[in-house]
């Protein structure tokens, strides 16, 4: 496929001071990530709370710098881009966040929610009320909500709202964050279904980011798994689900059988092992307290990136051990 997002080996480092001597220390929210998301596909990222997945979000989306190297989109390096190419970055790339209240400003119509994006990039206002009806349209909502305001709106209609103002740019890629955490469990299903029906009819790109594994296997072609800072696992979804490289990745799809998703608990997602923290992190390998298959070794050094023939990624000294069950 045509790359549309690369990183290489990018960071992203917080500083903070820490104890009486106020000695500098780094928090790696990302720790030297490489990824490739190519056109066309959906690429659910997965981790815990602190494994660094909303920060890598924020380094794409732009929001925040990486510490080193960059990221690159369409092929342009963004910490090089010109004002021109960072407008159309700005254009091509569309979020949603989990909660539809921070997306829509609660005094607003609809209509003036949805053409906000369209009045920013200078659209005279009639053409922006066109393209407001339309953006509705794809996301199956009457146009009779046009006039209505945000509390007047359930949680499903108000999602669907901040995916057709995402929409409403024409953008190449969505990033979306959590799309139907905050949902009831009816709704969630219809809203994983209107965001595939979109990805088809435009051939959208999107990085699904979630914590919710059901989410993950229902949507997604390929899925990245971050564990502390760490990116320790990329492949097709059903290699990673089926033949999981990593032990993380193993523990994470064995704590959680594909569920009935009217019979969700979150609480089984939660793996067994000391709450991460990406404070004090372990020497060597990040995995190593938690992990079955820990060798002296993983204490003592970090493993490197592997990555096979077909794209898959593993970052474990004994991936092979995994596979095998040994
Ligand atoms: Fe476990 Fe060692 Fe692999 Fe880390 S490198 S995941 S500690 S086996």
């Amino acid at each position: 496929g045509e790359a549309v997002i690369e990183l290489n080996n990018l960071k992203k480092y917080f500083t903070i001071n820490k104890g009486i001597k106020r000695k500098k220390n780094y928090v790696k929210a990302v720790d030297d990530v490489t990824l490739t998301i190519n056109k066309g596909e959906i690429v659910g990222l997965v981790g815990e709370s602190g494994s660094g997945k909303t920060t890598l979000a924020r380094v794409i989306l732009n929001l925040t710098k990486p510490t080193d190297s960059h990221v690159v989109f369409n092929g342009i390096n963004l910490s090089k881009a010109t004002r021109k190419e960072m407008k159309k970055f700005r254009t091509d790339v569309a979020v949603v966040f989990q909660d539809p209240a921070s997306n829509l400003n609660p005094r607003s119509t609809v209509m003036s929610s949805i053409m906000r994006p369209l009045i920013l990039h200078g659209m005279p206002k009639k053409l922006a009320k066109e393209k407001a009806v339309k953006s509705l349209e794809l996301v199956k909502m009457d146009s009779r909500y046009l006039n209505s305001y945000p509390h007047q709106l359930s949680g499903g209609q108000l999602q669907r709202i901040a995916i057709a103002r995402a929409l409403v740019l024409e953008p190449k890629v969505m990033i979306l964050d959590e799309p139907t955490s905050a949902l009831d469990i009816s709704v969630q299903a219809q809203i994983l279904n209107l965001l595939l029906d979109l990805q088809e009819s435009f051939n959208l790109t999107y990085l699904v980011i979630t914590h919710d594994l059901n989410v993950i296997r229902y949507i997604s072609d390929r899925i990245a798994v971050m564990y502390l800072g760490k990116l320790v696992e990329f492949g097709p979804t059903d290699e990673v689900i089926k033949d999981p490289k990593h032990p993380y990745t193993e523990g994470l799809m064995a704590a959680s059988p594909i569920l009935d998703p009217h019979d969700r608990d979150k609480e089984k997602y939660l793996m067994e092992g000391a709450p991460v923290s990406l404070i004090n992190l372990p020497t060597g390998c990040n995995f190593h307290p938690r992990c079955p298959y820990a060798t002296k070794d993983c204490a003592n050094e970090a493993p490197q990136n592997i990555i096979f023939p077909n794209g898959h990624q593993v970052a474990c000294f004994r991936y092979e051990s995994i596979l095998k069950k040994i």
